[in-house]
């Protein structure tokens, strides 16, 4: 197998690039310029990791839950991105991306969100900061993420309604865009999954590597063994995927599995599975899988869990699809909230409904009883409450 890296253009294979308006060249240009050199420079690692540890809270642990890994008969450890402040792995990115702004010299953070998870990360960062932000959300989402909405104006952010095409992320983003076209000098726009014009996917999977770097030591200190056999995680642009899998891409005895949310069926007409439906296209700056209709008109995506409720994914995933180098599972609303009761009442932990779909794959899988599974639990099930309610009384 060809080694999976990214090339000088931003390209995994046939996919990635960056496809933006002609307003956005300097941006894109600059951040494509200068992101290695900023992000790897000492005093930036310096204060990004001593941000990691006494902010975030890392290392996040990695957990042996046993309950589960005997009803399963494997050995499951979950890496616990939920214990992370703010509740998920988004804040790994938003630490990084905000301190490549101040280097920068930018005044104004926008972001877009769909779960709320990235808007309440980038919303806390620009709070540390001092910078201003604007958060573009769904007014879908706005409604079905309460909580986080709160959060973030709580924080101090100013969320904007996105109110065109099904109100959800893809038309946060749009207004996002949109944004940043109008405001090109002074604006830095954090983008919270391995999505966008190169250098993001590419920019997002390096701060989110963290969760990787951490499972090498920690799997070698609980197991003895430097891999597992299969890393899970869900996927919704893939930026926790991308972080579970980085420093795994290329050990080929390690199995990929990447879930994508079905919503009421793969092919219902209401779902989010882009690695079965989607075909090449671009999206939000990239060549990449999407669901789209012949003509390239972008098919509206569904699902119960506003995180994975995206018609693309990330240009790595779609080329770790494509090259077989990793295994997608399509997962439904019904499967992923059996498994978020399931995971609470065998482990005491309540997963957010977009990480409940990697839990709901085990079901699926097929593993030996020696293996050793790690599933990437990127975010906790607070802002779930109300869905989870709604499921219980129909239980
Ligand atoms: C945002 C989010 C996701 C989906 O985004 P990825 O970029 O695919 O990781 C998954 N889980 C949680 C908890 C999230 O907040």
């Amino acid at each position: 197998m060809e080694k999976i890296q990214i090339n000088s253009a931003g390209y995994y294979g046939k996919f990635g690039g960056a496809f933006v308006p002609e307003m956005l060249y300097p941006n894109v240009e600059e951040l494509q310029r200068v992101y290695l050199d900023l992000m790897y420079e000492e005093k930036f690692q310096q204060k990004f990791k001593s941000l990691l540890r006494d902010y975030v809270g890392r290392p996040s642990p990695l957990y042996l839950a046993e309950r589960l890994s005997n009803h399963y008969g494997t050995t499951i450890y979950l890496k616990r991105e939920d214990l992370n402040h703010t509740g998920a792995h988004k804040i790994n990115n938003t630490i990084g991306q905000i301190l490549l702004a101040q280097r920068l010299g930018k005044k104004r953070i926008i972001a877009e969100t769909g779960a709320g998870q990235h808007g309440v990360a980038t919303a806390t960062v620009c709070a540390l900061t001092g910078l201003e932000c604007i958060v573009y959300m769904g007014e879908v989402d706005i409604a079905r993420q309460a909580p986080n909405v709160q959060r973030m104006r709580m924080l101090g952010a100013e969320v904007r309604p996105a109110k065109s095409g099904s109100r959800t992320l893809k038309d946060a983003t749009n207004e996002a865009i949109r944004d940043w076209i109008n405001n090109p000098a002074d604006t830095h726009y954090i983008i919270g999954s391995v999505v966008g014009p190169h250098p993001y996917p590419d920019m997002v999977a390096r701060f989110q590597s963290v969760i990787s770097e951490e499972m090498l030591w920690q799997l070698e200190e609980h197991t003895g063994k430097k891999n597992p056999d299969a890393v899970i995680a869900c996927v919704g642009g893939g930026s926790n995927a991308a972080g579970a899998y980085y420093h795994y891409l290329n050990e080929k005895d390690v199995r990929l599995i990447a879930v994508e949310a079905a919503g009421m069926g793969v092919h219902s007409g209401e779902s989010a599975a882009t690695s079965v439906l989607g075909t090449e296209g671009v999206i939000h700056g990239s060549r990449t899988l999407l669901m789209q209709t012949p003509d390239g008109q972008i098919i509206e995506p569904y699902s119960l869990s506003a995180g994975l409720d995206y018609p693309g994914i990330g240009p790595l995933h779609a080329h770790l699809i494509d090259s077989g180098r990793a295994e997608a599972i399509a997962v439904t609303d019904e499967e992923a909230l059996k498994a978020a009761f399931f995971l609470t009442r065998t482990e005491g932990i309540i997963p957010a409904l977009e990480t409940a779909h990697a839990f709901a794959a085990l079901e699926r899988m097929k593993y030996a009883a020696g293996d050793v599974l790690v599933v990437c639990l990127s975010g906790r099930g607070d802002k779930d409450l109300a869905a989870y309610e709604k499921y219980l009384d129909k239980m």
